[in-house]
């Protein structure tokens, strides 16, 4: 589906919605790769029950539908996306709220606040996920994973509206967790339940300290600009592949592999959407001939 060019902002949304929403809005200030087009329709609601009215009025006009959560996994083409971009990001969908050893997250909300928050509270579970950039919802889509254990685990339930736009709740058995992957893939993820596991608050604190210190190490310190385009295969980590493979630095325009830490794409100033999609294609076809592993990808493309 996309919109057809013709279609104005009034023509598509009906007056009581029309004030979320912006027309030909920048994305690029939304993403950490920081370029790309613009999306044509943008609205960040301010209450959970606007998100299925603004997707009943884009279907109804055949308007095509992306959710964006913190921008931290999205390449968005230099032609922008044609449809209706919706933010999750505000704080009408951030909430984070905890109850006994259960922690009630707004998809909206920051990983990291929810591994701080948890472990405040003496919940263990969360704590190896902290200073992964994104949201909560985000990384409970692609089943964000660190030091062996993916977020999926400690998943209870997730409200979602699929895609006719029906709320429903469904259990972390059907969201189909899988290594950095889940069946949610065409529903709108609203609230995550997460069952946790009561722990000394101290022990945690001290272990979610480590692995944030350790993990910002890891990373390309002059820039902000990163992603991780790849998915480590199962038995070797990309960084390693790359390194081994002889590509890190690879630079296709103003587009690169990091020099010390390969694994990231980094985009330097005048960059552009393509080139990055070039040096993505040009390093898996080098990691493919060379070692035979076809690196899928995690870096989602509008
Ligand atoms: C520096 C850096 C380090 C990283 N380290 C790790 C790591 O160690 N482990 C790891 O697993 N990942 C890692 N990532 C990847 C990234 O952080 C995760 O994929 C993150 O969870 C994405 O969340 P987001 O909110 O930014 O999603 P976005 O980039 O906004 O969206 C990503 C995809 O999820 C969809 N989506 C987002 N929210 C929702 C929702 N509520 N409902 C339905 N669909 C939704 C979007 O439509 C899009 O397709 C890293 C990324 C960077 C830049």
């Amino acid at each position: 589906m996309s919109a057809p060019s013709t279609l104005a902002l009034a023509d598509v949304f009906p007056t009581e919605l029309q004030h979320l929403v912006g027309e030909n809005q920048p994305l690029n200030e939304r993403l950490w790769l920081g370029i790309g087009g613009p999306a044509r329709f943008l609205a960040e609601p301010v209450e959970v029950g606007q998100i299925a009215k603004l997707m009943q009025a884009a279907r109804q006009h055949e308007v095509a539908i992306r959710i964006l959560g913190h921008g931290s996994n999205v390449l968005v083409r230099e032609a922008g996306f044609d449809g209706l971009v919706i933010s999750l990001a505000g704080p009408a969908t951030s909430g984070l709220e905890i109850d006994g050893n259960c922690l009630r997250a707004g998809a909206g909300a920051k990983l990291t606040h929810a591994a701080i928050k948890t472990v405040g509270e003496g919940l263990g579970g969360l704590e190896h996920l902290v200073g992964i950039p994104g949201s909560v919802g985000g990384a409970v889509v692609g089943n964000a994973s660190a030091e062996g254990r993916d977020i999926g685990s400690v998943v209870r339930s997730i409200d979602v509206l699929d895609e006719s736009g029906q709320a429903k709740t469904i259990s972390a058995e059907e969201a189909g967790f899988s290594h950095r992957n889940s069946t949610l893939d065409g529903f709108v993820v609203l609230n995550i339940e997460f069952e946790l596991e009561p722990k000394e608050v101290d022990g945690l604190t001290k272990r979610m300290q480590k692995l944030w210190i350790h993990r910002g190490q890891r990373r390309p310190a002059d820039t902000a600009r990163i992603v991780m385009p790849f998915i480590d295969p199962d038995s070797i980590s990309t960084r390693d592949l790359i390194i081994n493979t002889g590509l890190s630095g690879l630079r296709e325009g103003d587009v690169s592999l990091d020099l010390s830490a390969p694994q990231y794409l980094v985009t330097h100033e005048n960059a552009t959407s393509d080139q990055c999609l070039r040096l993505i294609d040009r390093v898996r076809e080098q990691v493919l001939l060379q070692t035979g592993i076809d690196l899928q990808l995690n870096l989602q493309i509008w």
